[in-house]
């Protein structure tokens, strides 16, 4: 379709009849300005643009009328911490896919800085996302977009990155369940063109079926397994990148924000952050949900962001021997843009059912709702009968970072030299986060970076110990080196005071930060018991008031003051 055809087709279609739309082409990017009546409208017609020929990007600025435009949250830092600071190479966004081009960056002779907004990393999509490393990008993907093949390779790299950086890693595959007899023989039709894609599959009958997944219920009729399926902690992963890259020298600059590009005769030359002016020639935009902005923020909008939420439940990891292998169902999606979702394995033993897949325009918008609990709930509790509405232990949302084209847009900038765009990274961007970092450090290297490799580059990371994970005798040794593993502070997780205190060493500040380092709080209590506890440690170990320390940073305050002094004191 020609840009001609797409006006066309707007002008000619009665639902948009009260829509105000003004069309450009800059070279290879599409901009629409104008009015919507609906959100659902806006996101049509990004779809609809993204179908004109020769298009690489779809620069969406409608907005439905009388919907208020999202408000920027900035707290003014005051302070210039890092104003001067020079650097090779500047990555933003400290989520798995920045900390994985932070990390292999870190192999050259190269000032590497990673900048991030929140007080942790993986805080982004990186945190909300479910937990699979996929076999292939899904059958409505084209084979040869950029998100298929990086998804295959990504998915082969991963065990040399769980190997190297000591994080958990599993490949329990992927069943892709039929429930009607009826939709057997298409199985093989289906896994041919899962062939194309490079990963492999097998059509599995009715009792083979249920001998490797007793817990199906009697109508499921046979599945696609996927050998090559597995599982990750997508944070466990980029915390493990990040202490590796800096460990390897990379300055990571926390609670920092991008706010400005400093681009001269055409050329990066700094990144303005809230806490100052770095002075760099290269910038690496990995920024999640908001690599649109930043892109803007340099004069060089390529493509827009518009978010997808997902909303998942958590089940009671009490409930693990209930499923054996990943499930998906083996039905025609509703949504085109999603994989559909599914039951996850996670590496720590319970379950994620989910997510959905719903059009949002606030990309903030990590809010749960009945809706969305009771759909992921009708959709896959027929899967798995025997986990009952009391086995789910919370609720949670992530929000996608997807573009108009909906694929990954890796690439140069156009128009402003040394600023690379890594956006649009939606699913599946933690499987191939690992093909990603490779292949941006080429694109550095071919803009003209120049890359000399460190002698003293050590791949390796140790993870702290889990205690839950320990045997009798290991358990034993631990606590005669370090008395406060023998206290346990959180009871559902069985999490130690020990981990904790090791969890601030590596960079905890937050509830959250230790939560997502040791699992504490993530049990079926949700921190009704540990809190305290844990508040107690922090407090001691940074030195800093209970009232001053936070959930997730900025004003997530836990504490308002004191009633029980004795208590949260000792
Ligand atoms: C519900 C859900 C389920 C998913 N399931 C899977 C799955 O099973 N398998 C899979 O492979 N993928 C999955 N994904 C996709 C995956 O989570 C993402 O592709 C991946 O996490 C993207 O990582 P990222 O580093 O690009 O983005 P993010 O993790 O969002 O990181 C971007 C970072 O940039 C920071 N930032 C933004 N703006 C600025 C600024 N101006 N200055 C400084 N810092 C800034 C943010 O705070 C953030 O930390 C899922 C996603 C969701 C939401």
């Amino acid at each position: 379709m020609k840009v001609e055809e797409f006006e066309e087709r707007v002008k000619g279609d009665p639902s948009f009849s009260r829509v105000s739309l003004r069309i450009s082409l800059e070279g290879e990017i599409l901009f629409l300005e104008g009015e919507t009546e609906s959100w659902e409208q806006v996101v049509e017609l990004g779809h609809l643009a993204a179908g004109v020929e020769g298009v690489r990007g779809i620069v969406n600025r409608l907005w439905p009328r009388g919907l208020p435009k999202p408000e920027r949250k900035r707290e003014g830092k005051g302070k210039a911490a890092w104003d001067g600071m020079r650097a090779d190479v500047v990555v933003v966004g400290a989520g798995i896919v920045g900390a994985g081009i932070a990390r292999e960056l870190s192999r050259y002779e190269l000032e590497v800085v990673l900048v991030e907004k929140e007080e942790d990393v993986a805080w982004g999509q990186s945190k909300g996302g479910a937990s699979w490393i996929h076999g292939f990008a899904g059958l409505d993907v084209d084979p040869t977009s950029l998100k298929a093949k990086l998804c295959v390779e990504g998915n082969a790299l991963y065990d040399e990155w769980a190997e190297e950086l000591d994080f958990s890693f599993k490949r329990p595959g992927l069943l892709a369940v039929v429930m009607e007899e009826e939709l057997v023989p298409l199985l093989e039709v289906a896994a041919e063109r899962v062939r194309e894609h490079g990963c492999p599959v097998r059509v599995i009958g009715r009792e083979e079926l249920h001998r490797m997944e007793p817990g199906l219920p009697p109508e499921a009729a046979g599945a696609l397994f996927f050998p090559t399926y597995g599982v990750v902690a997508p944070y466990e992963v980029t915390i493990a990148l990040v202490e590796n890259a800096v460990a390897n020298g990379v300055k990571l600059l926390l609670g920092t924000e991008v706010i400005g590009v400093r681009v001269e005769e055409g050329r990066v030359k700094g990144v303005i952050t809230d806490r100052g002016e770095i002075f760099t020639s290269f910038l690496v935009n990995a920024a999640g949900l908001y690599s649109d902005e930043v892109a803007e923020l340099a004069g060089a909008p390529e493509f827009t962001i518009h978010p997808r939420k997902g909303e998942m439940l958590l089940i009671d990891w009490k409930r693990a021997g209930a499923c054996l292998h990943n499930l998906a169902p083996g039905e025609l999606k509703e949504d085109p843009y999603t994989k559909g979702g599914g039951i996850s394995l996670t590496v720590d033993g319970n379950m994620l059912w989910g997510p959905t897949a719903q059009e949002v325009p606030y990309k903030e918008d990590t809010e749960t709702t009945k809706e969305g609990m009771e759909r992921v709930w009708r959709k896959f509790s027929k899967y798995l009968p025997s986990i009952k509405r009391t086995d789910v232990i919370t609720a949670f949302a992530g929000v996608r970072a997807a573009t108009y084209t909906e694929d990954f847009h890796i690439a140069p900038s156009r128009k402003v030299k040394g600023l690379v765009n890594v956006g649009g990274i939606q699913s599946p961007g933690i499987t191939a986060a690992p093909a990603i970092a490779r292949m941006v450090v080429d694109i550095l290297r071919k803009e003209g970076l120049e890359l000399r490799e460190k002698v003293s580059f050590n791949p390796r990371r140790r993870a702290a110990p889990r205690f839950r994970e320990l045997g009798d005798r290991e358990r034993e040794q631990l606590i005669s080196l370090d008395r406060r593993y023998g206290r346990v502070v959180c009871r559902c997780e069985h999490v130690t005071e020990g981990e904790v205190v090791e969890a601030i060493r590596r960079g905890a500040t937050t509830l959250d930060g230790i939560k997502f380092r040791t699992r504490a709080g993530m049990g079926r209590c949700q921190g009704g018991f540990c809190t305290p506890h844990l508040l107690r440690i922090l407090s001691r170990e940074l030195g800093r008031p209970v009232e001053e320390l936070t959930k997730k940073g900025g004003k997530s305050r836990v504490v308002m003051g004191r009633i029980k002094e004795p208590f949260l004191g000792g």
